[in-house]
C-alpha cells in the first residue's frame, strides 16, 4: 500500500495507454504499466485506456489483472476508464455477453454513434472537474441505463457520456488525445485548491 505520493498505474494490453502515461507523466506523477496483478503494487490509481474491449477483457481475465483490478476497486481505489475502458468498467453491455469488470452500475452501448460519424470531436461541458473539455470520440460507447449510485457527470447530445460512481469513473470520449490535462488533474486529484468541490 501506497501513502507517499500518487502513483498512477496504466493498463498497458493493448490500446492508447502510451498517451494516458504521457499526459500524467506531464503532470509530474509517477506511472506504471499493468499487465499483471503484481504490477498494481503500489498504485494510488489506475487509469483504463481506448481500444477494443473485446481484445482486452481477454487478456485481462487470462492474466488474472481484471480479478485484481476488481478487487482494488471494490477497496476503493480509484479506477478510470476511457472508452474501452469505461466498457471495461460496465456491469453490462448492451447485446453482448462479453468479460467485463462490473465495478460502474451501468449499462453501456458499444459503437453508439453510427457509422456515418463513428469518430468526431466537440466540446461539452463535465461536472466533477467542473469545466468545458474536448471529447474526442472514436466509435465511443455511450451509457443507457445508471444505477442509483451513479452520477451522470456528462452528456452529449443528451447522451450519457461520463459518470462516476464513488471511486469510479468512466468516460467515453479521450482526454488523453487532447492537450487539455484538466480531466486527468481532476481524477489525480491536482486541482483540489482550485475546484473546492
Ligand atoms: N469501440 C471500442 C470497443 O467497443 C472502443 C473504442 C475506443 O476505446 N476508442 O471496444
Amino acid at each position: 500500500m501506497s501513502t507517499g505520493s500518487p502513483r498512477v498505474g496504466i493498463v498497458a494490453i493493448q490500446g492508447d495507454f502510451e498517451q494516458h502515461i504521457a499526459m500524467v507523466d506531464g503532470l509530474g506523477l509517477a506511472t506504471a504499466e499493468l499487465r499483471v496483478p503484481e504490477d498494481l503494487v503500489g498504485c494510488t490509481h489506475v487509469i483504463i485506456p481506448g481500444g477494443e474491449s473485446t481484445t482486452v477483457g481477454l487478456l485481462m481475465q487470462r492474466y488474472g489483472l481484471g480479478d485484481a483490478l476488481i478487487a482494488a476497486g471494490r477497496r476503493g481505489l480509484a479506477i478510470w476508464g476511457t472508452c474501452m475502458g469505461m466498457i471495461m468498467l460496465a456491469e453490462r453491455i448492451e447485446g453482448r455477453n462479453q468479460y467485463s469488470l462490473g465495478l460502474l452500475d451501468v449499462t453501456v452501448r458499444r459503437n453508439a454513434f453510427g457509422r456515418q460519424v463513428a469518430s468526431f470531436e466537440d466540446t461539452l461541458r463535465m461536472a466533477g472537474p467542473d469545466r468545458e473539455v474536448t471529447g474526442v470520440f472514436i466509435r465511443a460507447p455511450i451509457v443507457t441505463e445508471v444505477g442509483p449510485a451513479v452520477e451522470v457527470l456528462a452528456r452529449y447530445e443528451g447522451e450519457i457520456v461520463a459518470v462516476r460512481q464513488g471511486n469510479v469513473l468512466g468516460t467515453s470520449f479521450h482526454p488523453e488525445l487532447t492537450s487539455d490535462t484538466g480531466v486527468h488533474a481532476w481524477f489525480l486529484g491536482l486541482n483540489a485548491a482550485s475546484n473546492p468541490s
